[in-house]
């Protein structure tokens, strides 16, 4: 587990690639720069951690492109000791930037070997989410709501209505939202019976899956 001068160089390199493609927000560039993405990837697919490509992990799921990290951290438009739900703990890397923005963070995976695996990996690096929850994220987390910002790193075919009703007012829900295809989908809380809509361009994602139980 080193993270070693290369490692912080091509780091830097992937943070100018992501401020080219329109990643702004300095907080979320410091995070990405912070981050050892090489050690979220199995050992052999180091060489890949800094090219701004999504990649396999465990259990046919993947670690999402930077840029994709990067713009759905942007669009939470959350700070320091803001609380965070994210859907889809995956390999721990959106968790990871989200707490090196000193943002509190409870995370639900539904592959209990990814869950497994993730748990016992964050700590490691010194990454401690709030809570890690095994479930199905369709739910959200009700016994821990409302949060400043919701962020679901799969793909959804509906906005799962109890996700909105674990907003606080002024609270965002950042979700990418469609089949084949996903628009990245910002539901912003806007009083505690309306909510504003808008969109932010295409996105592929591996599908949020419905627990059948
Ligand atoms: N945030 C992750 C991206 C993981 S890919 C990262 O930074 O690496 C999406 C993840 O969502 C997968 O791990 C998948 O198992 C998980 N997932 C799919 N459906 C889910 C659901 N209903 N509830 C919780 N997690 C789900």
């Amino acid at each position: 587990m080193k993270d070693t001068f290369k490692h912080k160089g091509l780091r830097k390199k992937l943070v100018e690639t992501l401020i080219d493609k329109g990643i702004k927000d300095k907080a979320v560039l410091n995070a990405i720069n912070s981050v050892p993405r090489h050690l979220f990837m199995d050992s052999g697919f180091v060489g890949h951690a800094y090219v701004d490509k999504a990649f396999p992990i465990a259990a046919e799921q993947t670690i999402s492109q930077p840029y994709t990290v990067a713009r759905q951290t942007e669009l939470l438009e959350v700070k320091k000791g803001n609380k965070v739900l994210e859907i889809g703990t995956g390999s721990g890397y959106q968790a990871a930037v989200l707490l090196e923005m000193g943002v509190v963070v409870y995370t639900i995976e539904r592959q209990n070997e990814l869950f497994k695996k993730t748990s016992k990996f964050l700590p490691k690096l010194g990454y401690r989410p709030k809570k890690m929850v095994f479930g199905d994220g369709y739910k959200g987390l009700p016994e821990f709501a409302p949060y400043d910002g919701i962020v679901v790193t799969a793909a959804a075919s509906i906005v799962p209505k109890p996700l909105m009703a674990q907003l606080k007012v002024g609270g965002r829900l950042v979700i990418p939202v469609g089949d084949r295809i996903q628009i990245m989908t910002v539901i912003t809380r806007t009083s505690s019976t309306e909510f504003s809509k808008k969109e932010y361009g295409e996105y592929r994602f591996v599908p949020l899956l419905e627990d059948k139980n």
